[in-house]
């Protein structure tokens, strides 16, 4: 009896237990709930998903794969993996024998540093879209000054870049460099690319060099899975992805490879892919100790429902909804670059209209929509970006439809007009700070921002947010 009260605060609700982080949690959830997310790669995770994260699940340590733990007790683990595994070859229609899954990365960027801490030595080469033209830190990403990524400090990188006048990748040059290069693998994937990825190019590009292609398709896998962008499964050796993005999971991340014959020599001799095993290696024990199996039973129920015809048809919104946004926002003089959308997301380009990202987002945040600001094609300067990547992931998953960006688009397209309004009261080179002051706390702005906010949370209000109750 006394021993079972000693133990009885380990069974507290949160809200009891622990007032303070549960507070905070209330805050953040009303912020979701009441704001605007155009954030390209969030989303709002389901109940269900949820639930399996915040499981006993979260107790075991199975370090090791499915049948070699070193871990006892892990039989039910094994189970679940293998039923990940299972999952994941299903919804992306891959044949067993020819692809191998790992779902045991901890999220997207550990993902791709398994993968090139397994194929590629340290100093070997990669190729990936450069970070400001929308490609992925760990792409490679550095700059003149710096190593940033550790992606480009254990490996040699050099990016391939956007047309700076249309703003779609130059495959050309990208064909060029990499016969000078000679990198290991070239990546194909993107954070912020509003077209299709030309894998069938890339794999030929790949193979004029003996080079690997790896698609990281963290961004897309949730409209690759509903079968309605092109597959880069079709030419690629190796796939990564995030499983939180459009595909509406757990933050986690998968590895996919191939297995089998590679090639046929002009002698016929069959070259076979000896990827699985390294990869496997370097995921665990190479980088990683225990999986997160929260983790990966939330990603076994996303995968689960990524399969239903409900998620197909809320991907097939997520496009509809993106292109009907790029049209709004071409009508209303906004330069959208390369002309709109193929996929969920969009780069607008604000140097036309007079401001730039840093301070457009600014003035978004303060009403509650949530966006990022990202450099456009030919910006010079990292520290003003000209654009905003805006997307439509997660107030899809909210049940927003074609109409209903008419609204969002009018809000983001008022929020750029005071930002111009609060930049025209300034002096023409006014440093950041003047302008945030003046938003923050000029009354003559405030008062405006307070009744953008406003309406912004009467309208996202009337939402449904996909998730636990209270939580
Ligand atoms: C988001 C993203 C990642 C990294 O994912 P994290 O889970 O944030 O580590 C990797 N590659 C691409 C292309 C991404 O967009």
């Amino acid at each position: 009896m006394c021993e079972k009260q000693d133990q009885a605060w380990l069974e507290d609700s949160l809200e009891k237990n622990d007032e303070e982080v549960f507070k905070i949690i209330r805050k953040e959830k009303e912020r979701q709930r009441s704001g605007l997310e155009l954030i390209a790669s969030e989303n709002f995770a389901s109940a269900a998903v949820l639930q399996a994260l915040g499981s006993c699940l979260n107790n075991k340590y199975s370090e090791g794969y499915p049948g070699v733990r070193y871990y006892g007790g892990a039989e039910h683990i094994d189970e679940l993996e293998r039923l990940c595994q299972k999952r994941a070859r299903e919804v992306f229609k891959l044949d067993a024998d020819k692809w191998s899954v790992n779902v045991q990365p901890y999220s997207g960027s550990p993902a791709n540093f398994a993968v090139f801490t397994a194929i590629v030595q340290p100093h070997g080469r990669i190729m990936g879209l450069d970070l400001p033209d929308g490609g992925h830190l760990t792409h490679g990403f550095m700059t003149d000054k710096k190593k940033v990524s550790a992606t480009s400090i254990f490996f040699e990188s050099m990016p391939y870049k956007v047309h700076q006048d249309t703003g779609y990748i130059d495959y050309d040059r990208l064909a060029e460099n990499a016969k000078l290069f000679k990198p290991k693998v070239i990546i194909a994937g993107v954070s912020c690319y509003s077209r299709h990825l030309d894998y069938k190019r890339m794999r030929e590009i790949a193979d004029e060099n003996n080079a690997y292609l790896m698609a990281d398709m963290a961004h897309i896998s949730g409209l690759v899975a509903a079968g309605i962008v092109p597959s880069p499964f079709e030419h690629c050796d190796i796939v990564t992805t995030t499983t939180h993005k459009t595909l509406r999971g757990p933050r986690s991340g998968m590895i996919f490879c191939r297995k089998g014959v590679r090639k046929v020599t002009a002698a016929g001799k069959e070259e076979m892919y000896n990827l699985e095993k390294p990869i496997n290696e370097a995921v665990f024990p190479g980088l990683q100790g225990g999986p997160h199996n929260h983790a990966i039973g939330g990603v076994a129920v996303a995968l689960k429902q990524a399969m239903t015809e409900e998620f197909i048809a809320d991907q097939k919104q997520t496009i509809a909804n993106a292109r009907h946004m790029a049209k709004l926002l071409l009508d209303r003089g906004f330069n959208v670059v390369t002309g709109g959308t193929d996929n969920h997301l969009m780069l607008v380009n604000l140097k036309n209209k007079g401001t730039d990202g840093n301070r457009a987002d600014k003035t978004l945040e303060a009403i509650g929509i949530a966006c990022n600001k990202n450099s456009c094609p030919g910006d010079t300067s990292a520290l003003r970006p000209s654009g905003l990547r805006l997307g439509t992931p997660a107030l899809t998953s909210r049940g927003f439809k074609e109409q209903d960006f008419d609204k969002v688009v009018h809000l983001i397209d008022r929020a750029v007009q005071l930002t111009l309004d609060i930049q025209n009261s300034l002096e023409p080179k006014a440093p950041f700070k003047d302008f945030k002051d003046k938003l923050y706390k000029d009354p003559k702005f405030v008062e405006e921002v307070k009744a953008l906010k406003g309406e912004v949370s009467a309208f996202a209000s009337r939402f449904p947010m996909p998730g636990l109750p209270t939580l």
